[in-house]
């Protein structure tokens, strides 16, 4: 057994396989790939004002947004507080600027690796408060 593994990625369940018993379809990806025809799943629905579309993606985008998810869940039970405990969320409204007042980091969340590019950006935000690209 490799020492280095992450124990929450060997509890991590695979995201689905295009031979696995879910409903696969023949289209166009709409994530990373570039648009590919191939085998696509559905994954949910998309909309914007006034119309909406079923989003599909290849194994390979879904492997990366499995990923992803994966990430940004962990985060959530790493979130830092302020001051008053309150929990400070990875998402708050551009209205209210950015960060500032003291933040109380918790512990551990350096244990683990990021699953993805964006979940490097998730952990760096829950463990150093860093939230600006770099
Ligand atoms: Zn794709």
């Amino acid at each position: 057994m490799n020492a280095n593994l992450n124990v929450d990625e060997l509890l991590a369940p695979l995201p689905a396989q295009t031979d696995d018993d879910n409903a696969w379809v023949n289209g166009w990806c709409w994530l990373w790939c570039g648009w590919r025809y191939t085998s696509v799943l559905w994954i949910g629905a998309v909309g914007t004002f006034g119309a909406q579309a079923p989003l599909f993606a290849c194994g390979d985008c879904l492997n990366r947004l499995h990923a992803m998810v994966w990430d940004y869940a962990e985060a959530q039970h790493e979130l830092p507080t302020d001051a008053c405990g309150r929990v400070v969320p990875l998402y708050r409204r551009s209205a209210d600027g950015l960060r500032s007042g003291a933040v109380r980091y918790r512990r551990g969340g350096r244990h683990r690796r990021a699953r993805s590019p964006l979940g490097e950006r998730f952990l760096r935000a829950v463990t150093e408060g860093a939230t600006i690209d770099g």
